[in-house]
């Protein structure tokens, strides 16, 4: 489905150009630069597409191990695709001296290279220099954005060297990501209607299960914890409690679920929980009326066996404290393009690095949104 409301044409440097309307909004299709998609082909080769300057470009890669997809447009590395693995992990529980987290990045790209460079997560080459620390990032790299390809890639290529270098680089899926993956394309950037229309297909079947960054999606998990931190996008609900659901039970839950119709989840209850508004990647409710009591809180802590619960989703002008530290939100609101904070655990300490690279103390909200 593309929600294009009207195409007409215009004269452009190269003869007649579209422009797409949406909404009040138009996008010059020459103007749009996205890619790589790659696929994997049944021979075993990668076929990737871009779209520069409004046209479709195709390439098929032979496969070989590990092969590399030289830029066109878009993204501006070259990428080493590596076979992924199609297990899923098992493990969610991890310990690590010095922890990074953020969230909510929303296509802004820039924004979170800068903030990386600033905290020395990476360095001007874009590579990891974190070494064996771990960064958690807590869902909804898709939509509102111009630069989703650009983050994804990023993050993939991340995702590789932080494990090289003893680290780890934790990508967990947000209601942003499940959304994308089962065809609700309501947040997605205009410029990305444009390019799956030049594409003849979807958004969502641009990350299918043949796709290198579609499979590695769904690799991913929804909740992990390290050291004494659970983190996941939204928030526990008590009544994740009663499921009586392990988290690497929900984790698998949700991996066997992406992409399934929405409607097929009211049918299970433990997916209709998992994608509803209490769910893990919905809730709100360490901010929002109907506040979570104290007492609840507690209970969940005590029954998980952690410390505090860190999560995105509910966006802030930073990274801030609730719940006298048993809560801590990561969503600093970078979808904005303008500011935002990572979240640093140091040996048992909390800070909050900022975008100049200073590291400050977390501030308790006093009251809550
Ligand atoms: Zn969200």
């Amino acid at each position: 489905m593309v929600l294009r409301d009207k195409v007409s044409f215009r004269y452009g440097e190269e003869g007649l150009e579209a422009v797409y309307f949406f909404d009040r909004e138009f996008i010059v299709s020459g103007n749009v630069n996205d890619g790589p998609y790659v696929h994997y082909q049944a021979s075993g080769n990668l076929e990737s597409f871009w779209v520069c300057e409004g046209k479709v470009h195709r390439k098929v890669v032979k496969s070989a191990s590990p092969a590399v997809i030289e830029p066109l447009c878009g993204y501006k590395r070259k990428i080493t695709i590596r076979d992924i693995v199609s297990e899923f992990p098992v493990s969610v529980k991890f310990i690590a001296h010095k922890v990074a987290a953020f969230s909510d990045v929303h296509g802004q790209y820039d924004l979170m290279v800068k903030l990386l460079q600033a905290n020395r997560i990476i360095d001007d080459n874009l590579d990891w220099v974190f070494a064996d620390g771990h960064v958690v990032i807590t869902g909804d790299m898709f939509d509102r954005g111009s630069k989703v390809t650009e983050v994804l890639w990023l993050l993939y290529h991340l995702d590789a060297q932080a494990q090289a270098a003893g680290g780890y680089l934790h990508i967990l899926l947000g209601n942003h990501e499940t959304m994308v993956l089962y065809h609700d394309l309501r947040y997605v950037n205009k410029k990305y209607d444009v390019v799956a229309e030049k594409m003849g297909k979807t958004y969502t079947d641009m990350f299918d299960g043949n796709s290198v960054l579609g499979r590695w999606l769904r690799s991913k998990p929804v909740i992990v914890q390290v050291n004494d931190m659970l983190f996941m996008h939204g928030g526990l609900h008590p009544q994740y409690l009663t499921l009586n659901l392990r988290i690497e039970a929900v984790n698998e839950q949700y991996r066997q679920s992406l992409g399934i119709a929405k409607v097929l989840h009211k049918e299970q209850s433990v997916l209709s929980f998992l994608y509803g508004s209490i769910g893990p990647i919905w809730y709100r409710g360490y901010f929002n009326e109907p506040l979570l009591d104290e007492v609840a809180l507690d209970y969940i802590l005590a029954e998980m066996a952690v410390k505090r619960i860190v999560v995105g989703h509910t966006s802030m002008q930073g990274v801030f404290s609730h719940y006298q530290g048993r809560v801590i939100s990561i969503d600093s609101s970078i979808k904005e393009g303008q500011s935002g904070e990572l979240m640093f655990w140091d040996e048992g300490r909390l800070m909050r690095g900022t975008l100049s690279g200073e590291r400050l103390p977390i501030f308790e909200m006093a009251e809550n949104l």
